[in-house]
C-alpha cells in the first residue's frame, strides 16, 4: 500500500472541492457531510460492525459507474455497453477468489442480508429444484406444467434451516421469526452451554441428528469466540445439510490469516457469505464464495433475488480487496485481534463480566447487569460521554432483544486509527467508569426502570476528554484537511 497519509493529502483537495459543489445544490447535506467526519472524528467508535474504509475505497464509490446498469453477469449482461462493468466486477471477484481461496466468488450482493437471501436460493436450487426438474425428467424450467410448479412450491416451503440463536450471538438472516429467513423455513437454532456459554459441538450434533436441516449455518453478530469449521462440516455431512458460514463478521480475521486451518470457514463450507465492510473494511456491501458445485446457482443471484449490480460498489470492492492481499493488512487483522484480547484483560481485571469469560475474535460482549443496568441504559450512558457502542442480548437475556442486558463492543474500527494494546486497555477502564457511576432511575412502583438512567455528575467530561486525548494521538484519516 502506498503511504495513506500521502494519498489522503492528495484527495483531501478533491473532497473540499465535491463538497463546496454539492453545497450550491443542497447546502444541508454538504453540511450534514462534514459534521458526520466530525463526529466520527471525535468519538470512541467501538460499534463491532463498522470500520473506516480507506479513502481510496470511498473515493472509488463516487463514480459514474452508479449510473451504468448491468444486470447479469461478467460477459452476459442484459444490458448493452458493460464492457467496463465487466472488467469491475471480474477484477473484484479475482481478487476474492485469491485472497480467501475460493473457488467462486459472486460480488454483486447490495449488503449482507442480500447475500444471505442469494445463498439460500442458491442451495435451494441446486438441492431442491434441480433433483425435483430431474424427477419430473423436464429439462428446463419452463416445461414445467402448473401441477409441477405447485409441487415444486410446495417442496420449497417445507425446508429447514439451523442457525445460531439471536440471543447467544446468530443474525437475524439465520432464521429469526421476524426475518424472512423464519418464515420461508421450518427453522431451529442452536444456543449455546448455559454455564460457558461456548458453543457445544456435540449438543449441536445430536440437535441436527434430529431436526436434519437442509442448511446448517455457522456464523454470528455477536459471539466473542472462535468456531471449529471443520467440526461443522462434519455434523453437515453427517445430517446432509449443506454447509453455510455466514462470515460477515470476522471475514478481515479470514481475509488477514488471522483464522486460519478448522476457523478458516473457505474449506469447509459449501457456501460462504460475508459483508464487505466490517472488519474487511470496504465499502458497504455483500459478497458469496461457493465451491464450484454451488456457483453456477449462485452466479444467477441477479436477477433471483437481486436487482441492478451497484458497479460503483463493486469497483470499491475490488479495491478494498486489493487493499487486503496486502502484507499491511495482516498486520492489521492480527493488532484488530490483539487489542481485543487486551479490552478483554482490561475489563476482566476491573471486574467486569464478560460473555463467555473473555473474546478470541474482534469483539467483547460485556454483561452490564452486575451494575443494575439494562443495556440500553449502558449504551445511552455511553454515549453521553462519547463511546458509541450497541447494546445486546445475552444468552437467555431476561430482559429480551430491546432492552438486553449487554453492550457489544468490537475492536476494528479504532484499530484502523492506529489503537494498541494499552489504549485499548484504557478504553476498558474509561467504560467501567461510566457503567459504574450510572444508576437506573426507579419507576413509580420503586423497581427500576429498563430505560432512563442518570449519570453522575462530571462523568461524561471526564472521559470525553481522556478519549479526546487517545482521539488526537490517533487522527481518523491524518492529512485529509477539509
Ligand atoms: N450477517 C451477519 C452475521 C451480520 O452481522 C450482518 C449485519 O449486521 C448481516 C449479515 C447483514 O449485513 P447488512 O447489514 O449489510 O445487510
Amino acid at each position: 500500500m502506498t503511504n495513506p497519509e500521502a494519498t489522503n493529502a492528495e484527495l483531501a483537495s478533491a473532497y473540499r472541492t465535491i463538497l463546496s459543489v454539492v453545497e450550491r445544490t443542497e447546502p444541508r447535506i454538504a453540511e450534514a457531510t462534514r459534521a458526520e467526519l466530525a463526529d466520527q472524528r471525535s468519538s470512541l467508535k467501538l460499534i463491532a460492525s463498522e470500520n473506516y474504509a480507506s479513502l481510496p475505497v470511498l473515493a472509488t464509490m463516487g463514480t459514474w459507474f452508479s449510473d451504468k446498469y448491468a444486470e447479469g453477469t461478467v460477459g452476459h449482461r442484459f444490458y448493452a455497453g458493460c464492457q467496463n462493468v465487466d472488467t469491475v466486477e471480474a477484477v473484484a471477484a479475482e481478487h476474492a477468489r485469491e485472497l480467501f481461496g475460493a473457488e467462486y466468488a459472486y460480488v454483486q450482493p447490495h449488503s449482507g442480508i442480500d447475500a444471505n437471501l442469494v445463498a439460500y436460493w442458491a442451495i435451494l436450487a441446486q438441492r431442491i429444484e434441480s433433483p425435483a426438474l430431474q424427477q419430473l425428467q423436464a429439462k428446463t424450467v419452463n416445461d414445467l406444467t402448473e401441477d409441477d410448479w405447485e409441487q415444486l412450491r410446495r417442496t420449497f416451503g417445507e425446508q429447514k434451516v439451523m442457525g445460531m440463536s439471536l440471543d447467544a450471538g446468530g443474525h437475524l438472516t439465520h432464521g429469526f421469526r421476524h426475518n424472512i429467513s423464519g418464515k420461508m423455513f421450518h427453522q431451529r437454532s442452536y444456543g449455546t452451554d448455559p454455564e460457558t456459554q461456548l458453543l457445544d459441538y456435540d449438543v449441536l450434533r445430536e440437535a441436527a441428528r434430529e431436526f436434519k436441516p437442509l442448511i446448517l449455518i455457522a456464523g454470528y453478530s455477536a459471539y466473542p469466540r472462535r468456531i471449529n469449521f471443520a467440526t461443522m462440516r462434519e455434523i453437515a455431512d453427517e445430517v446432509g445439510a449443506t454447509l453455510l458460514v455466514d462470515m460477515a463478521h470476522f471475514a478481515g480475521l479470514v481475509a488477514g490469516k488471522v483464522f486460519t486451518g478448522d476457523e478458516d470457514p473457505v474449506p469447509h463450507a459449501h457456501v460462504v457469505t460475508t459483508t464487505t465492510h466490517k472488519s474487511l473494511r470496504g465499502p458497504r456491501g455483500g459478497m458469496v464464495l461457493a465451491t464450484s458445485q454451488y456457483a453456477p446457482s449462485v452466479d444467477r443471484g441477479c436477477p433471483m433475488v437481486l436487482g441492478g449490480p451497484l458497479s460503483h460498489m463493486m469497483a470499491a470492492k475490488a479495491v478494498a480487496l486489493a487493499e487486503a492481499r496486502t502484507a499491511e493488512f495482516q498486520d492489521y487483522a492480527q493488532r484488530v485481534a490483539d487489542n481485543a484480547k487486551a479490552l478483554a484483560e482490561g475489563f476482566l481485571r476491573r471486574g467486569a463480566t464478560l460473555v463467555t469469560g473473555g473474546t478470541d475474535n474482534h469483539l467483547v460482549l460485556v454483561d452490564v447487569s452486575g451494575y443494575g443496568l439494562t443495556g440500553r441504559q449502558a449504551e445511552s450512558a455511553l454515549l453521553d460521554a462519547g463511546v458509541v457502542t450497541n447494546r445486546n442480548s445475552v444468552p437467555r437475556d431476561p430482559n429480551g432483544a430491546w432492552y438486553t442486558s449487554g453492550v457489544r463492543l468490537g475492536t476494528p474500527a479504532l484499530t484502523s486509527r492506529g489503537f494498541g494494546p494499552d489504549d485499548f486497555d484504557a478504553v476498558a477502564g474509561l467504560i467501567v467508569d461510566v457503567l459504574s457511576n450510572t444508576t437506573p432511575t426507579v419507576t413509580a412502583t420503586g423497581a427500576p426502570g429498563k430505560a432512563k438512567y442518570t449519570l453522575g455528575d462530571g462523568v461524561a467530561d471526564r472521559v470525553k476528554a481522556a478519549s479526546a486525548e487517545m482521539l488526537d494521538a490517533h487522527p481518523l484519516y491524518p492529512g485529509l484537511e477539509l
